[in-house]
């Protein structure tokens, strides 16, 4: 299965990607985990990156697209979340051979509340305080690590990104929904209500 996950911040797109690896063994690749691991390195690049991240703008679109398109290899399936964000990822890669493109539909307000009570864990394994919470608090289930907030899911930046998400992604959904190829999948609800209404429409 070759899948685009498209969604605003906070829809569930690394959640519901982290799932699918889990059970199907398809390669996930979150452009956002890719640019941070980029950050983390602490290289020149990472730091121009880090600006964009910090603020809650997006990354230039041909820096992101080459990174991807790196990651993605030849890969004869992968979950492809968070890119493309922009038209313009849109056509760079509009090559690529892709099965199914979801979109996971979720209102601001219901953002901005699933956004606060996320953590991760160092390696990126995600949780939520009231929807998906850790066996012990404050640690990683898989790996004991302790969890953290992400420095961009401060209410500040949230709403940052969630203006960028409806000015430059949401054309995104409007590309893909003329070509007819677009899927959209309520978002609200718990992991498990997700995965499930995704699933079923995988399977048609
Ligand atoms: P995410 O982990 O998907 O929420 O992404 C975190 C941040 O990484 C975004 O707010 C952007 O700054 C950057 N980013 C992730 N994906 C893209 C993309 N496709 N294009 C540009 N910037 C991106």
């Amino acid at each position: 299965m070759k899948l685009i996950i498209l969604g605003p911040p906070g829809s569930g797109k690394g959640t519901i990607s982290e799932l699918l690896e889990k059970e199907f063994g398809w390669f996930h690749l979150s452009a956002g985990a890719v640019l941070r691991e980029e950050v983390e390195k602490g290289t020149s690049l990472g730091k121009e990156i880090k600006k964009c991240i910090e603020k809650g703008k997006l990354v230039p679109n041909q820096l992101v697209t080459e990174i991807v398109k790196i990651e993605l290899g030849d890969k004869k399936s992968f979950i492809l979340d968070g890119f493309p964000r922009t038209v313009q990822q849109a056509e760079n890669i509009q090559d690529l051979p892709v099965d199914k493109i979801i979109l996971l539909d979720l209102a601001e307000k219901i953002v901005v509340k699933r956004l606060s009570g996320r953590r991760k864990c160092p390696k990126g394994h995600g949780y939520h305080l009231v929807y998906l919470p850790p066996k012990k608090k404050g640690i990683c289930n898989v790996d004991g690590l302790p969890l953290s907030r992400r420095a961009d899911d401060n209410p500040d930046v949230v709403k940052e990104r969630f203006k960028i998400y409806k000015k430059q992604t949401a054309p995104v959904a409007e590309y893909y929904k003329k070509k007819k190829k677009l899927i959209i999948v309520d978002s609200a609800g718990t992991p498990e209500e997700v995965y499930g209404r995704v699933k079923r429409v995988l399977k048609n």
